[in-house]
């Protein structure tokens, strides 16, 4: 599933509503109103973006297991062992090493 943002998508459907009226076009307008009215009656989550990171090892040059812990990208909280999310700031470590 993907989330839209249904405030934004609110606010482009009156924004053509208008445009559509003001051109005289008021069966599209009279669409767009009810197509306005319609996504506003769907179900809703509040979502965040997701932060995304990846684990610095705290020992240069040992991206393995071997290294005693690993600081977040994002956050800087030091952990023992590489996990998917970073358990202080909750960042999906997925970034792409960057090259300097
Ligand atoms: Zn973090």
């Amino acid at each position: 599933m993907k989330a839209i943002d249904v405030e934004e998508f609110a606010q482009i459907c009156l924004d053509i509503e208008k445009d559509q009226k003001g051109q005289g076009n008021y069966a599209n307008a009279l669409f767009i109103s009810e197509l306005r009215k319609m996504i506003s009656t769907f179900p809703t989550v509040d979502a965040v973006p997701v932060k995304h990171g990846r684990w610095l090892p705290v020992l240069n040059g040992i991206d393995d297991d071997t290294n005693p812990a690993f600081d977040c990208s994002e956050c800087d909280a030091m952990c023992n062992k590489k996990h998917n999310y970073c358990p202080a700031c909750g960042a999906k470590m997925d970034s792409e090493e960057q090259n300097e």
